[in-house]
């Protein structure tokens, strides 16, 4: 059996396990807590650290030796200014649609939510860092801090850096970017071991999760929660394959077929971080991307671009302004696009961020903040789905570039 398909079945069965243990008793005597907080717990945790545990080191050497390989042929600032035009494009196509989709169901109109429960609602924002601080802090002043604290965007720009020296350094450059690429092939293997331990971390991930979601609360927040799973749906199987198709001539039944692994571990893990081995791997190996572009898309990618992240803010935002009656008019849906694209980038690719930087984006067009309460019940299941979605357009817009780099191989990609 392929590991896709193991992976596959851990999935379905951890789901349904799950969920039975939730609304029935089948453990005496407490055991469940044992199973499902300790053991479960454990092993998910164990998983998900395993995972992290190569973010670091994998975005560091392998975007060195992918910057170090293009250095003196390819251009890495027209490469870099599609990718990130790409990444906010794609983010603004998603959250117009998730606006436009709310706008029609009307998740918080009257009949549909019970209002009341609005002034039990509480939530604590915190105060978003200024403009200023965000920028300057792009640049590392300690790149072993950056690294030890796993700062995505400082290893990026140090990474880059580096592999530019590397490609301007004659003979002493080409030795380095040789032992890079050693170790680059050793950090692919210790993906590939890691691998290994998916489907016993995706099960007991996805039992103790399904153990512990409050399926009353999706029944009272059903139709909130249908909404953003729509719009999610339709920007993966509409926008994504059309842009691939379009941009790239790709078929977007093989771009989705190579794509299971990588929604299976973003949808398991809600995290984009956590996800970017596989999907590094996916892209290289099974799309034919070239490392000098993966490399640099995809980590970029999990940092700042989190489409499923904005739809669920269009929606949420949708949501408390007719939860709380309030009219933002035009401009003020005008002002979600923006700062929703925003708050996305700014969103790190981790569990449940997504909910602290919708504040940025209530507190904008001036809606109460504590509306949040309202949705935080649901978040995790479609924190989940989101993060699934934010891992696809990582991977369409790495194949995208890469074609206008000339730089994807259709044959691996049609194989
Ligand atoms: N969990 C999401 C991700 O890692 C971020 C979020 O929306 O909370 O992509």
């Amino acid at each position: 059996m392929t590991l896709t398909n193991k992976i596959f079945i851990a999935m379905a069965l951890g789901i349904v396990f799950g969920s039975l243990a939730n609304v029935l008793p089948i453990f005496p005597f407490g055991l469940e807590e044992v199973i499902f907080f300790g053991l479960f717990d454990l092993v998910g945790q164990i998983f998900i650290a395993s995972l992290k545990l190569l973010v670091v080191p994998m975005v560091f050497v392998s975007l060195t030796c992918g910057t170090a390989s293009l250095g003196s042929h390819g251009n890495m600032g027209v490469m870099a200014a599609k990718t990130i035009s790409l990444y906010l494009l794609t983010t603004a196509i998603a959250i117009t649609i998730a606006l436009s989709v709310a706008m029609l169901i009307q998740p918080g109109s009257g009949d549909k939510f019970n209002s009341q429960l609005t002034t039990q609602a509480s939530y604590q924002a915190n105060n978003a860092p200024p403009l200023k601080e965000v920028l300057v802090n792009i640049v590392p002043s300690n790149p072993i801090k950056a690294m030890a604290e796993g700062n995505m965007l400082q290893v990026i720009v140090f990474a880059l850096l580096f592999g530019i020296a590397i490609s301007r350094s004659g003979e002493f450059g080409a030795k380095v970017a040789k032992s890079f690429e050693s170790l680059n092939h050793v950090i692919m293997e210790m993906i590939m071991i890691l691998i290994q331990l998916a489907p016993y971390g995706i099960f007991c991930l996805l039992a103790k999760i399904f153990y512990t979601t409050g399926f009353e609360l999706i029944q009272q927040l059903f139709i909130y929660f249908i909404t953003v799973v729509l719009a999610l749906f339709f920007h993966g199987t509409v926008v994504y394959t059309s842009i691939l198709k379009i941009l790239t001539g790709l078929s977007p039944i093989k771009f989705l077929k190579h794509m299971r692994p990588i929604v299976m571990f973003g949808f398991s893990t809600a995290s984009s971080n956590a996800t970017m081995p596989i999907t590094l791997e996916t892209v290289e190996e099974k799309m034919g991307v070239k490392n000098s572009v993966a490399s640099f898309t995809v980590p970029l990618g999990a940092t700042i671009n989190m489409d499923g992240t904005a739809i669920m803010q269009g929606v949420a935002t949708v949501f408390i302004a007719q939860v709380y009656q309030i009219d933002i008019g035009l401009a003020g849906y005008l002002t979600v696009i923006l700062t929703a694209t925003l708050a996305s980038i700014g969103t790190a690719g981790v569990p449940g961020v997504g909910l602290v930087t919708l504040a940025l984006v209530l507190q904008q067009v001036g809606l109460p903040v504590e509306g949040i309460a309202l949705i935080i019940g649901v978040d995790r299941l479609l924190d989940m789905l989101r993060t699934a979605l934010n891992v696809t357009g990582d991977s369409v817009v790495s194949c995208v570039v890469a074609k206008s780099e000339d730089a994807i191989d259709a044959n691996v990609f049609n194989r």
